[in-house]
């Protein structure tokens, strides 16, 4: 007898619905899901073995509930590069940003209570709104992928979410908003009533321009999430933080799980944070392959979106899946994330960039002026 998940009492909202996730091809190139091209550096590697080493004399024990330690060099962390000071009790940390996200929606959204976002962007937000029973409402961004203040305004006042997600710089689409105008938005949902606003920053660290975050000094309903994943070069550690008034992170408590940050993840994301240095080293040198990847798309005739993050999104072509295929054939894996027209590729090394550059040229004859349609799809 067949049985599969379509014969269990699974909640109606999950029906039908594909689990999240890039393809994971082992592929030659593969720029597909934003990660850091570059392997943590040998003595970093050194550094964590000996932290985890000694992690390991105790893990017969429970971990520090509360992270303090790392909590602790994250607020360092982030008051050394925004130059807005911030305490321990401005920080929570969890695995992945994803699982910030959830968390924040386990506490200011759930049944009953909406969530929205300016579409297209992760659509993990959406996604994790569903898994805990929050409604999501999506709110268009304009023809260039930017979000226009007016909609936003008649959005926010008609609607009056109870969570107000905005990503900046913006995954897939890579633009950012200015400080101003994050600023705007956070006057307009004081106007609309009480609501959070959780400023999703993943790829802050890759952006021309200044963070929000400083606004967090006259804002307590304003949450800014950051991650390791990708400046730190260290997706595969889940770790992601959040920055908020304290009450933000005590509300935060009332939903995660006990000891649900691990003494190994801790002790890792500690010995990382003694490279950021170097790691932001690396990231410098991923800001200039990414505007390289623009120029040079924009050179061969691409619309090319602007980006401020570690990757880059272009086209426009009548058939971006076909465009995927032809890349892949020449294997180099980008995403296609069901934004009309359009391909994201991530800045790899420069090897990877030459690579993938040198089979975009190949496409220049799928590419078409005017935006076709596709269905929509998924982020990572
Ligand atoms: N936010 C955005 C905008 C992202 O693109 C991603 C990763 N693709 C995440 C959050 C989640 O990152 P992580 O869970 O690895 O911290």
């Amino acid at each position: 007898m067949s049985f599969t998940i379509d014969d269990l009492p699974v909640r109606d909202e999950l029906r039908g619905k594909s689990p999240y996730g890039a393809p994971q091809l082992d592929v030659p190139v593969r720029l597909n899901t934003n990660e850091n091209p570059y392997p943590l550096p040998e003595p970093l590697v050194e550094r964590i073995a000996e932290r985890v080493r000694e992690a390991a004399r105790h893990l017969n024990r429970y971990p520090d509930r509360d992270a303090v330690e790392l909590r602790t060099q994250l607020a360092k962390y982030l008051t050394d590069t925004t130059g807005h000071p911030l305490r321990t009790e401005n920080v929570w940390a969890a695995n992945g940003s994803n699982e910030v996200i959830q968390q924040l929606l386990q506490t200011f959204g759930g049944p009953g209570r909406t969530a929205m976002g300016f579409e297209p962007s992760y659509s993990m937000h959406s996604l994790i709104a569903r898994g805990t029973g929050t409604r999501w409402l999506s709110c268009p961004r304009t023809e260039d992928f930017t979000v226009d203040p007016g909609v936003m305004r008649d959005f926010v006042l008609e609607h009056r979410p109870d969570v107000v997600f905005l990503t900046t710089p913006n995954n897939p689409t890579g633009n950012a908003v200015e400080p101003d105008f994050v600023l705007r938005l956070l006057e307009v949902m004081r106007q609309a009533g009480p609501s959070m606003l959780v400023l999703d920053e993943a790829y802050a660290e890759f952006s021309h321009g200044e963070s929000a975050l400083p606004l967090l000094e006259r804002f307590p309903n304003y949450v800014v999430s950051r991650t390791m994943s990708k400046a730190f070069g260290a997706a595969g550690l889940r770790l992601g933080y959040l920055a908020a008034h304290p009450a933000v992170v005590d509300a935060v408590q009332l939903v995660r799980l006990p000891y649900h940050l691990s003494a190994v993840t801790q002790a890792t994301a500690l010995a990382a944070l003694e490279y950021t240095d170097t790691l932001l080293g690396y990231v410098e040198q991923l800001k200039t392959e990414r505007d390289r990847l623009v120029d040079e798309l924009r050179g061969m005739g691409f619309d090319v979106t602007p980006s401020d993050a570690n990757f880059v999104q272009f086209g426009r072509f009548a058939d971006p899946h076909e465009a995927w295929r032809r890349l892949l054939d020449q294997g180099v894996l980008v995403r296609d994330n069901g934004v009309p027209g359009r391909l994201r590729v991530s800045a790899g090394t420069p090897a990877e960039n030459d690579a993938f550059l040198a089979a975009a040229r190949e496409l220049k004859s799928l590419a078409v002026p005017a935006a076709p349609t596709t269905t929509k799809e998924q982020s990572a």
